[in-house]
């Protein structure tokens, strides 16, 4: 979905998932003007009308009429997170009915026994 500033005519993206049965506030990328809009069903049903405060959402994209992109903290949203879990931090370490790793990070020395890794290590020295 698209919402094109009447003010500064910056192309906003706006995410079909947040958006679709949405209504509040956004903030243009381009100028930061807010605007008041109502999404039911990812058709825009009122606004843009102009409004003040803080954004409730903001676009996920944007860019300015000459296809230049507008993207950073404060001017759009960070994309989503596949897995909250895995963002900076090991993956947890899973073991098989043997006991041994299958999948995990760190993986210590002692967890290669028997398998490629371990093979190429040993093999090295
Ligand atoms: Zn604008």
């Amino acid at each position: 979905m698209l919402l094109t500033c009447p003010k500064c005519k910056t192309k906003n993206f706006l995410d079909p998932y947040p958006f679709w049965n949405f209504k509040g506030t956004t903030q243009c990328a381009g100028c930061k003007a807010i605007w008041r809009l109502e999404i039911f069903g990812g058709a825009c049903v009122a606004g843009p009308d102009e409004a003040k405060g803080a954004p409730d959402l903001l676009p996920g994209f944007a860019e300015k009429q000459d296809y230049s992109p507008i993207f950073g903290p404060g001017l759009t949203r960070s994309a989503p997170r596949a897995r909250k879990d895995s963002v900076c931090k090991p993956i947890p370490m899973e073991r098989n009915i043997r006991g041994k790793v299958i999948s995990g990070h760190p993986l210590k020395k002692e967890d290669l026994v028997g398998s490629k890794p371990r093979f190429i290590v040993a093999g090295s020295r």
